[in-house]
């Protein structure tokens, strides 16, 4: 069974979550990553998509190769910002016939610099539109907890994701914190009839910079008891990955309490934190 849909109505799914490798080392890290994390056997992995293209071809090979080489899934992530029908369309048939049954459905960011990137899309809805043409696979949408930092307001942004989310078998969130976001966006989202299966991503970080840097980018918010425990391990990145591992462990035990369709983890091309994660929990319980 590799259709997420199917995964999904059979019972909770583990994902977890890896990035292009840019340079050999980096090859290397990603198959240790891969093949240690694999034991734990997860229902599937996904592979992220760089801003406008920029890792098209890595994405591609790393899917493939991993979803070829294992016993469960790899998705891609797809962003349609910048992109022409054609292009996406090629790479989508492309991985139609190499095998690939799911696919990440997302818009990507435009330019940082305010220009215009070109392209004919500019929402992720468009992209559902093109893969459900060319068919065959299992889609999959981005939602925010914290209210993506385009939206309008909150309305509109819970309006335009249940309509997203009713075209798509199931959403994976970004990063959040505090379970409330969770448990508020998938109630508000119930209350405009929109049951589709919404994944909680959870990332366990590693460093300060970084977590400081993705929760401005994404709208998410960083409690003040967190704050303070960043303040605390500054400067040293194992009290800081061993503090990502604490938080992420008591956000996915709230969120198993909560009866969510699944976990997805940010693995970050690396084993030892979601490791730690499951021993922690006592997983996985099968
Ligand atoms: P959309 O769903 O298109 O929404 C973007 C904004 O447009 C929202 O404010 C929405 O309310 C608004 N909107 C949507 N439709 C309309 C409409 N018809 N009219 C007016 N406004 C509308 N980025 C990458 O580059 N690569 C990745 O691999 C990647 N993976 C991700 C994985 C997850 C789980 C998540 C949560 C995000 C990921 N992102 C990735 C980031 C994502 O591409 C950006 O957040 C992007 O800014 C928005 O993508 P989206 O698919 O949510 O966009």
């Amino acid at each position: 069974m590799a259709r997420i849909a199917d995964l999904l109505a059979a019972g909770r799914t583990w994902s977890f979550e890896f990035s292009p490798p840019k340079t050999a080392a980096g090859m290397v890290a990603f198959d240790e990553a891969v093949g240690s994390l694999a034991e734990l056997e997860p229902e599937f992995v996904s592979v992220t998509y760089g801003a406008l293209g920029s890792t098209r071809s890595t994405t591609r090979d790393m899917v493939v190769r991993v979803n070829d080489e294992r016993t469960f899934p790899a998705m891609p992530h797809l962003t349609c910002v910048g992109h022409t029908r054609a292009e996406l369309a090629e790479l989508l048939t492309e991985y139609r016939d190499r095998g690939i049954e799911n696919v990440l459905a997302l818009a990507g960011d435009p330019p940082a610099d305010g220009s215009d990137p070109g392209g004919e899309f500019a929402y992720a809805s468009e992209l559902v539109e093109l893969i459900r043409d060319v068919g065959g696979f299992s889609v999959g949408v981005a939602a925010f907890p914290e209210v993506h930092p385009r939206s309008a307001d909150r309305e509109a942004d819970r309006r335009l994701l249940a309509a997203k989310l009713d075209e798509v078998d199931f959403g994976i969130t970004q990063f959040f914190f505090d379970v409330e976001h969770y448990r508020s966006l998938v109630g508000e989202l119930a209350d405009l009839g929109c049951e589709t299966p919404v994944i909680p991503g959870v990332m366990p970080f590693v460093s300060v910079a970084g977590v400081r840097r993705m929760s401005a980018i994404n709208n998410t918010d960083i409690p003040a008891w967190l704050q303070a425990k960043l303040d605390a391990v500054d400067g040293d990145p194992e009290a800081t990955r061993r503090l990502g591992v604490q938080v992420a462990t008591d956000l996915v035990a709230e969120l198993l309490e909560s009866g969510v369709p699944g976990i997805h983890l940010y693995a970050m091309n690396k084993a030892a934190s979601i490791t730690e994660i499951y021993a922690a929990l006592g997983l996985p319980v099968r």
